[in-house]
């Protein structure tokens, strides 16, 4: 097959490098994907040079990261992301005492570079100028036979780096293959591990996790696992084990799956609203009780459950902000007399805030009529007579002007 085809940028930037002298290979999710005859949206590139080599044969490269240091090479629209040959830990001074990664800097062969990889199928390189593929662990094969296999002892690869763990869930959901037994067993044993990861990194594994076309799949496998506990702690315990098909959760995990198949907008905003609405539902549930109203009471639950989530998945404020109005919404809806209508209407959130209702409304036949009435008051009514006594800021007129700053 001449791959070169897939990816040309990749292909020239291998050749490049070659050209300059350089070991080069396209690796990891790339060639897996590409094999699977997927192609894959960004290409990894490993090479004998270092950054600062790359730089020199690039010289519009960006090199970034600390954890990873990379050259970022853009090719006709495409990332490369191009990183040097590392060798697994040595030093011991790089591993915390839970033997724990701290730092990946050591440059090393293409066979190291290799062995500290995560998964087999995720440790093939290709030359896609000649096609060679060199696989130094069985990965090929383990392709062939869908087997999902941690590279080394599975126990301490998990411990090294316990991401691994939600990335085996999401190999599972994404590429359908199944966990050799040795790589699938010690997952739920080993979840408390996640606990010690910064919570801003395991916030863009819930990204790739969720928002990438397979969430329904992914789900899933987090319960197969036993993994949603430590990721979503205030969830309902009864939810590890299986996912449940009928629940709000699911019905956005299917929509958001649908829209990346359409090649539409996600955003992680409506994504932590669904996941945590179940919780929020049940706390408001508790403060009106009380004597709060259900807007206020939805304010105080809302705080609550993000207060309570960020520590485990860090959910930068400007979607959390998003989150929370998605939610207040929710009890707005429920006044659909008179100029209150308007005022809803013109939320900013509005239409997030409505394709939440139309979840909703999907799991509990007792919002038909309020999701009807919302679908019918957004047809076409233009803004009644009392609104222009009101101060508005005059409507903008340029689509490329910059967003007024904190309004992300
Ligand atoms: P996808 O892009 O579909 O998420 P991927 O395998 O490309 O999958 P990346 O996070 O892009 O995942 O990582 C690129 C490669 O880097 C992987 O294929 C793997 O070889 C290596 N890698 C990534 N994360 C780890 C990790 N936590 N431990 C060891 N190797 C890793
Ligand atoms: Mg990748």
């Amino acid at each position: 097959m001449p791959v070169q085809q897939f990816c040309p940028n990749a292909t020239e930037v291998v050749r490049r490098l070659q050209q300059a002298g350089y070991e080069a290979y396209i690796v990891g999710g790339s060639v897996r994907d590409l094999l699977l005859g997927k192609v894959p949206k960004d290409f990894d590139v490993a090479t004998d040079a270092t950054p600062e080599e790359v730089k020199v044969v690039f010289p519009r490269a960006h090199l970034i990261g600390r954890r990873f240091r990379l050259a970022h090479v853009r090719l006709g629209g495409v990332l490369v992301e191009v990183a040097t040959f590392r060798a697994e830990q040595a030093k011991s001074s790089d591993t915390h005492e839970s033997g724990r990664i701290l730092r990946d800097n050591v440059w090393g062969t293409l066979e190291e570079d290799a062995a500290r990889r995560d998964f087999t199928i995720n440790a093939l390189f290709m030359d896609p100028v000649s096609g060679d593929i060199r696989d130094f662990t069985g990965g090929y094969e383990d392709l062939s036979n869908r087997c999902l296999r941690l590279i080394g002892d599975p126990l301490t690869r998990y411990r090294e780096d316990a991401v691994r763990l939600l990335r085996a869930a999401r190999f599972v959901a994404k590429l359908g293959v199944e966990p050799h037994p040795d790589t699938g067993a010690p997952i739920a044993e080993l979840a408390p591990l996640l606990e010690d990861i910064p919570p801003a990194r395991l916030f863009e594994e819930m990204c790739k996790l969720f928002l990438t076309g397979h969430g329904t799949r992914t789900l899933e496998a987090l319960q197969r696992f036993g993994l949603t506990r430590v990721m979503l702690p205030l969830l309902r315990a009864t939810q590890d084990g299986k996912a449940e098909t009928g629940t709000l959760l699911w019905a956005a995990l299917k929509n958001t799956d649908q829209r990346v198949e359409e090649e539409k907008s996600v955003t992680p905003a409506f994504l932590f609203a669904a996941l945590l609405w179940q919780p929020v539902e049940e706390r408001a549930a508790k403060y009106m009780e009380g004597d709060m109203t259900p807007l206020q009471a939805l304010e105080r639950a809302g705080d609550e459950v993000i207060g309570l989530q960020v520590r485990r998945t860090a959910i930068p404020r400007r979607f959390s902000a998003v989150t929370r109005q998605i939610w207040e919404i929710q009890a707005r809806f429920t006044r659909t007399r008179g100029k209150r209508v308007y005022s809803v209407l013109r939320q900013p959130r509005f239409r997030a805030a409505y394709d939440f209702l139309l979840l909703r409304a999907e799991q509990d036949e007792s919002l038909h009529p309020l999701a009807e009435f919302w679908t019918e008051a957004q047809k076409g009514q233009p803004a009644p007579a009392h609104h222009s006594r009101r101060k508005r800021r005059p409507r903008r007129r340029s689509r490329n002007r910059k967003p007024a700053a904190g309004n992300n």
